[in-house]
């Protein structure tokens, strides 16, 4: 599902996703478990899209969030990506409709 995951509160050990479901367009609660058998906490977290760094092309109109530019790009064009990695809401998926507009599909 996702690249990244999280770890167990309790013991630190990696946790693996369980369920998923998006609340709101910026929000989506996961369902971990613990994958230390020894541990075995079942547990829910929340991924929230709290600000924008690069403006979507096709944005949602529900969507509004406060907009910080990265920092400018360094010599040659780069961009540093590691500020801010991306969150699961960044993932929602764009589906084009019969009518050739774009609807947006979380996962
Ligand atoms: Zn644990």
């Amino acid at each position: 599902m996702s690249a990244h995951g999280t770890h167990c509160p309790h013991c630190s050990r990696p946790a693996m996703a369980r369920t998923s479901r998006q609340i709101t367009p910026t929000l989506r609660e996961t369902t971990w478990v613990c994958r230390n058998e020894f541990c075995g906490h079942v547990f829910v977290t929340m991924t929230e899209a709290v600000r924008t760094l690069s403006p979507a092309a096709i944005p949602n109109p529900e969507v509004s969030l406060p907009f910080t530019p990265r920092r400018a790009p360094a010599p040659g064009g780069q961009l540093d990506l590691l500020d801010d990695p991306p969150s699961e809401t960044s993932q929602t998926v764009y589906r084009r409709t019969a009518d050739g507009g774009w609807k947006t599909s979380p996962a």
